[in-house]
């Protein structure tokens, strides 16, 4: 039976053979990787992935699709894992020490969220290959100083190695989308590159300093920094958020906890 595609769970079907398998080119997969899919759908990356893997978890949320997944494929080539990804616990998933790989063409209506929450499981995964909407590609690989730069930019380059891999335009899907698409990997930087004391502080300092990007780090960051600490930091107050690096967010981090 046809599905009609859901907007609510962001259900934009990949359609164009030829994207397909540049995207599970871009994965590698090998036959004993352990890979989760976020959102398998209509099956349109899961079918060449399981044509390289032996297993393959997936998560989705959509009842009918759950229900056309294990009709397709039997339990031990696919575990469908049935729920909402954004309270998916992917660390259960890296037992056994084999470090996980997740990959999906993401329900772009939840992906600023989603990332958020996968960046928690940094330490379980050895690499993120997603599909995303290309303005939040462009936010996440954003350098110091440009517009696009910002808390998504900040908080993933802490923990990841990113880069935009190729372009998708709307006619690769059904439904089209309105906007153009992106694919994008993550690798996990090592533990010792992770130099923040207190990361959940680090996130609320960049969440302040970005809160109000047009104000300056004086005003922002007043409940974390007075002029002594600025001048301690070698930073000019007078600057606006975009204006620091991840490494100037992580000084500003441990000064703060420090003190
Ligand atoms: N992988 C398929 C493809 O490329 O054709 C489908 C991609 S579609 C953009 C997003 C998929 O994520 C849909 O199957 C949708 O039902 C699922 N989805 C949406 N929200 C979800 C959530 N919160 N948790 C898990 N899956 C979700």
């Amino acid at each position: 039976m046809e599905h009609r595609a859901r907007k609510r769970f962001g259900q934009n079907f990949l359609s164009d053979p030829n994207i397909i398998r540049k995207i599970v080119e871009a994965i590698r997969p090998q036959a004993d990787d352990r890979v989760v899919e976020i959102g398998p759908g209509l099956g349109a990356l899961t079918e060449p992935l399981l044509e390289r893997l032996a297993h393959l978890h997936v998560v989705e949320i959509d009842r009918d699709l759950i229900a056309r997944l294990h009709e397709r494929w039997p339990a031990e080539r696919v575990t469908v894992h049935e729920g909402d990804a954004l309270k998916f616990d992917f660390g259960a998933l890296a037992d056994g020490g084999k470090a996980l790989r997740v990959v999906g063409n993401l329900p772009y209506n939840i992906s600023t969220p989603l990332l958020f929450h996968l960046a928690g499981f940094a330490g379980a995964v050895r690499d993120m290959t997603f599909m995303l909407q290309k303005e939040v590609v462009m936010r996440m690989v954003a350098e110091p100083g440009s517009d696009e730069y910002g808390r998504l930019s900040v908080m993933l380059q802490y923990r990841f190695r990113m880069g935009r891999l190729f372009d998708v335009p709307p006619g690769a899907f059904r439904p089209a989308p309105k906007v153009m698409s992106s694919i994008v990997r993550m690798v996990p930087l090592p533990p010792e590159a992770l130099l923040a004391d207190d990361e959940e502080l680090l996130g609320r300092i960049v969440a302040a300093a970005f809160g109000q990007r047009r104000k300056t780090l004086r005003n922002t960051l007043r409940d974390y920094l007075g002029e002594a600490d600025f001048a301690a930091l070698g930073l000019d107050a007078g600057l606006r958020a975009e204006r620091l690096g991840v490494a100037d967010y992580v000084a500003i981090a441990n000064h703060v906890a420090r003190r």
